[in-house]
């Protein structure tokens, strides 16, 4: 039984190498997805439920505002360029920590804690386009491909490393149905993020935001992040990040200037 599993899982797998490419919005960089756009909306509206019932979300006030009206103002872009008209849905959740969370299917988490560190314009809209953008980009989905053949990889060597011990392929095959959901909310790799950080400031500029809020923002995080580890792992900042998001200004800036913006005014603040 769990040979014949295997061989599904395996032919599935071979089917995603074939028909799963796709290019990522704006940056253009190959990737496979090997997740349907209805399983990867219902995994996402379910993380979110759960992190729903598990947070104190903030209902109203100044904050909440501030929050929806970046994303009412960044949507419409973040659809344009990804070609496809996301349910965007933000939460503000009541939680000290600077973060903030993307889920596939537009469903987004932003903390109260990172309010003192961005304000609540230019500086949240970084904070906010970066999330869009992971949603966009489908990194959610890349990384649940990416989870489905690292564990066909593991049921594979289990089968034939295991000396065929039923309690172990057991235990290993319960663990493949195990994960999807939580895999949904782990950090994004450094690839992802820089990623991000570029799409991001691309959505600012088209908005008319002001990008240069972007690398500022950034860079009080990773400060902020010197003694808390949570923050390091999940929007990792480091040297290679900031020169990364230099030059990734210069490009945004173009765009905004494209996009008929009002001239900003000096260095922002
Ligand atoms: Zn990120």
């Amino acid at each position: 039984m769990y040979i014949f599993s295997f061989a599904l899982a395996v032919l599935s797998a071979a089917w995603t190498l074939v028909s799963g490419w796709e290019t990522v919005p704006h940056t253009d960089r190959w990737h496979v997805i090997g997740v349907d756009a209805e399983t990867s909306a219902s995994l996402g509206e379910r993380a979110f439920d759960e992190v729903l019932a598990q947070e104190s979300v903030v209902d109203d006030g100044v904050a909440v505002d501030a929050v929806r009206s970046i994303v009412a103002r960044l949507a419409p872009h973040a659809n344009k360029l990804a070609g496809r008209d996301y349910h965007w849905d933000v939460a503000v959740l009541d939680e000290p920590s600077p973060n903030a969370f993307a889920l596939p299917n537009g469903n987004l988490g932003i903390q109260t804690g990172l309010l003192p560190v961005t304000g609540l314009e230019d500086g949240l809209a970084a904070v906010i386009g970066h999330e869009l953008a992971h949603v966009i980009a489908r990194h959610p989905e890349e990384r649940l491909t990416q989870q489905e053949f690292t564990r066909l990889g593991q049921f594979a060597a289990s089968l034939f490393f295991s000396d065929g011990d039923p309690a172990t392929q057991a235990a290993i095959f319960g663990a493949l149905g195990l994960g999807a959901e939580y895999g949904i909310l782990r950090p994004f790799s450094r690839t992802h993020e820089s990623e991000a950080d570029r799409i991001g400031m691309i959505l600012m500029a088209q908005a008319c935001y002001d990008p240069r809020a972007a690398p500022e923002v950034w860079q009080r995080m990773a400060a902020l992040s010197r003694g808390l580890p949570a923050i390091l792992s999940t929007h990792p900042a480091n040297e290679t990040r900031m020169v990364q998001l230099s030059s990734h200004l210069a490009e945004a800036m173009t765009v905004r200037e494209q996009a008929g913006c009002p001239p900003l005014p000096g260095p922002s603040s």
